[in-house]
């Protein structure tokens, strides 16, 4: 919970802060990397190393199961990994990416590729929002991974573990973005009150004011219970990440839309930290999954059966209960 709330704080100062907290990606490679990979990358991502995440390709990033980058398996054990992935994000900053491929038997894998492997060719395209760090293709050009680069686990379930851990962590900050515009479009209308520039607030304001207050809230409560189902390795984490960044992220963005208004015309400008932080958000409708999709997951989830006592629909445990379930599981 404190990592979420922390990932709060920053996206309030800057959602470009939005891997400050953690290893971000890297966390893949810390849970899953061999020996070796993670004692070559776990202390430089410590030291301030980002790592990269490359499942996107241009058929379509909501669907990894249909990956087309693939290995072919050398005589010396190295696999040659040829492809193209787009859309990614961090893409001339990572120090690593965490690359998911087919392996020589067909089966969806990842490992973590040094960014400086000859054979990573990259083409930055200039986006909208999140322009803190680059974005754009990779191209893999006959890559070469080591056997003990490659990740333990089946890649698809590396993919849910993940995103189910990292979703919540984005939502928390894009909430905290969207606090910010809250807290400036509040101050705003309390100067212009003090200062007789209105004589009194609209109640047209006041009630945007209430309604986004409380619907930024409930989906940082969201995401906290989220994030503490995955950390609880529950079975429901992969639903409730998916869900809640969808919502979280939705709310952010329509509640942002709607503060700005109360900004008027400065909240127009092109150097308004408003501004940014509405660009930033439309981003994150797509980065780390598309919304149709998540909720198409979550929707999923609930018309399945399960022998689980409560069924799929259930409230999730408590957290005593949830501990318990880390800790026997
Ligand atoms: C700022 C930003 C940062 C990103 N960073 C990364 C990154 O670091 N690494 C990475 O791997 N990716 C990254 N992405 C890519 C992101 O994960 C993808 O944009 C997302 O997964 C959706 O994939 P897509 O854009 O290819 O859309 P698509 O998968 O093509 O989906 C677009 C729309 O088409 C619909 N659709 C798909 N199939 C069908 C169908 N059969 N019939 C009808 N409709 C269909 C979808 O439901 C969706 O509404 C980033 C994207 C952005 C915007």
């Amino acid at each position: 919970m404190f990592q979420v709330l922390t990932q709060f704080m920053c996206g309030y100062c800057d959602i470009d802060l939005r891997d400050t907290t953690g290893l971000g990606h890297g966390r893949l490679i810390a849970r899953h990397g061999s020996p070796q990979t993670k004692r070559r990358w776990i202390p430089r991502l410590l030291a301030g190393d980002l790592a990269g995440i490359a499942v996107t390709e241009p058929h379509g990033g909501s669907r990894p199961a249909e990956t087309r980058t693939c290995a072919v398996a050398g005589s010396d054990g190295t696999w040659t990994v040829t492809g193209r992935k787009t859309w990614i994000s961090r893409l001339t900053e990572a120090a690593v990416f965490v690359l998911f491929f087919r392996a020589p038997d067909g089966q969806l894998v990842a490992a973590a590729v040094d960014a400086s492997e000859p054979g990573m060719v990259r083409q930055p395209i200039p986006p909208t929002g999140l322009a803190g760090w680059t974005w754009g293709v990779l191209d893999l050009d006959a890559v070469k991974v080591q056997p003990e680069e490659v990740l333990h686990g089946q890649g698809m379930g590396l993919l849910r573990e993940h995103f189910a851990e990292y979703r919540p962590l984005v939502t928390a900050t894009a909430l905290g973005g969207a606090a910010a515009v809250f807290d400036t479009v509040t101050a705003r209308l309390s100067e212009r009150k003090t200062t007789g520039d209105v004589h009194r607030l609209r109640d047209s304001a006041l009630i945007t004011l209430g309604r986004t207050h409380v619907q930024l809230a409930t989906a940082l409560l969201g995401a906290v219970m989220a994030s503490q189902l995955a950390e609880g390795g529950h079975a429901d984490a992969e639903l409730w990440g998916a869900a809640t960044k969808a919502h979280g992220i939705d709310t952010a963005n329509s509640a942002t839309a709607e503060l700005a208004l109360l900004l008027g015309a400065s909240g127009f400008r092109a150097d308004c930290q408003t501004a940014k932080t509405r660009r930033d958000l439309s981003g994150l409708l797509f980065a780390d999954g598309i919304h149709d999709s998540l909720y198409r997951t979550a929707g999923k989830q609930h018309t399945a059966t399960k022998d689980t006592a409560g069924g799929i629909t259930a409230v999730p445990a408590p957290r005593d209960q949830l501990n318990s379930v880390a800790l026997t599981g």
